[in-house]
């Protein structure tokens, strides 16, 4: 049986192609073998490839837009067609086993998959747009305000009504677990079970926007993308398709550990925008909480980010978690503002959100504000990431498979679901 959620709109028109039929085809009955037999297969090819790639398109927006999982209910398409697809292709649905939602609006998922492995999503609310005077006005979480035009500009949807979000995005999961073993994160605790195939990463994103306007997607989730890449080109793929679900290149972000391979082959076939876990400003520091960092060290890394083929106004984003007394200090801000010289970047400062995993303390908001200061000294567009759902265990680096089999997990059992 074929995943509906693992094919490109390419691989489906491929597998509708056979299913088409032209009025020419009766002409060819009586023609005998020569030039004008050859002309008119070669246009009846043609045509069944525009028929095929028509009624992928078509497939595409039942599912990608409308959100159609039942073939009978694709009316448009004939009957032969819909009964082909039912017998050979499966629309795959997640078993949602339990959602929770923290106090802050942030919406954390436990999926079952079909081997009874688990994967988390999580939805974060930003920017509520609320009536201020006669504007509706988005605020993001930095307390800067947007109306009209400028809320575009700034990446947020630009729909104006008041009390609705501005920015939905979807933090998706690559990965059952997770092999790289970062030293303050939950799901490195787990180590590696497998892999998610294409449609179990698109399926995530179907599922989450069956449930809420989701208008960006970050792979922050269990696991490293990169360590799965094919799997990751060929969803983003499916993401960014216009007759699929059409998020913009700049919605989509893929956030690595530094696999400088994997960024070199994301590049070949996408150009989703890059996210880089940078956390320290030496090697040293870096691979003791980082292993990735010893195969893969600083310098390399920033090299790879230097020939990623960014475009105009897009840069590429540097995450920092901040642990107390490890890489906190003004020696390390401006060691992170030298290294990252001469490439478009911006700074998410990520103070650490303590789990039973890991050791490290979170630093205070003092240190976090000094070390902020430095690097927008320097000209960096530097952030702090208010963290979201801490309450539930849906922030940044407590994602984990609640009932997996990999290692670790029944050591660190925080969260329990509500109806356990
Ligand atoms: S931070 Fe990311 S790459 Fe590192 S162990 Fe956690 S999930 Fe894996």
């Amino acid at each position: 049986m074929i995943y509906f959620q693992s094919l490109n709109k390419n691989d489906l028109a491929d597998l509708l192609l056979p299913l088409g039929r032209v009025k020419e085809e009766r002409d060819l009955r009586d023609l005998p073998e020569g030039d004008e037999r050859n002309s008119l297969l070669k246009k009846i090819e043609q045509k069944k490839i525009k028929q095929a790639m028509m009624r992928a398109k078509q497939i595409y927006h039942w599912v990608y837009q409308r959100y159609v999982t039942d073939w009978d209910q694709m009316t448009d398409l004939a009957k032969e067609i819909r009964e082909w697809m039912k017998a050979n292709v499966t629309i795959y649905r997640l078993n949602e086993t339990y959602a929770k939602q923290s106090l802050d609006g942030t919406f954390k998922f436990l999926w079952q998959l079909h081997d009874q492995k688990t994967i988390e999503s999580v939805i974060i609310p930003a920017a509520l747009r609320e009536k201020i005077g006669d504007e509706v006005v988005a605020t993001l979480e930095d307390g800067k305000r947007y109306s009209g035009i400028e809320t575009e500009k700034a990446g947020l949807d630009n729909d104006l009504n008041e009390d609705s979000w501005a920015r939905l995005t979807a933090c998706i999961s690559s990965q059952v677990g997770c092999a790289m073993a970062c030293k303050f994160c939950l799901t490195g605790v787990q180590g590696l079970d497998r892999s998610l195939e294409a449609h179990e990463i698109v399926t995530q994103v179907l599922e989450l926007r069956m449930r809420a306007p989701i208008t960006n997607i970050v792979f922050m989730g269990m696991g490293e993308p990169l360590h799965n890449v094919k799997n990751i080109i060929k969803a983003c793929q499916i993401m960014l398709d216009e007759d699929g679900m059409n998020f913009s290149k700049r919605k989509v972000t893929v956030s690595t550990s530094g696999l400088v391979p994997g960024i070199e082959e994301l590049y070949k076939h996408t150009d989703v925008s890059l996210a880089i876990s940078l956390n320290s400003s030496t090697d040293e520091q870096r691979s003791q909480i980082m292993p990735v960092n010893k195969k893969w060290p600083i310098a390399e890394l920033l090299d790879a980010c230097r020939k990623v083929p960014l475009g105009t106004h897009r840069r590429i984003t540097f995450e920092y978690v901040m642990l107390k007394d490890f890489n906190d200090t003004i020696e390390d801000a401006h060691r992170v503002a030298r290294l990252l010289k001469g490439i478009p970047s911006k700074v998410n400062l990520i103070p650490f959100n303590e789990h039973s995993g890991a050791d490290f303390k979170r630093p205070t908001d003092k240190t976090v504000l000094d070390f902020q200061r430095i690097l927008l000294k320097q000209g960096y567009t530097t952030t702090v990431r208010v963290s979201r759902g801490r309450d539930i265990l849906a922030a940044c680096g407590q994602l984990r498979s609640l009932f997996g089999t990999a290692r670790g997990t029944e050591k660190h059992r925080d969260f329990q679901p509500v109806n356990e």
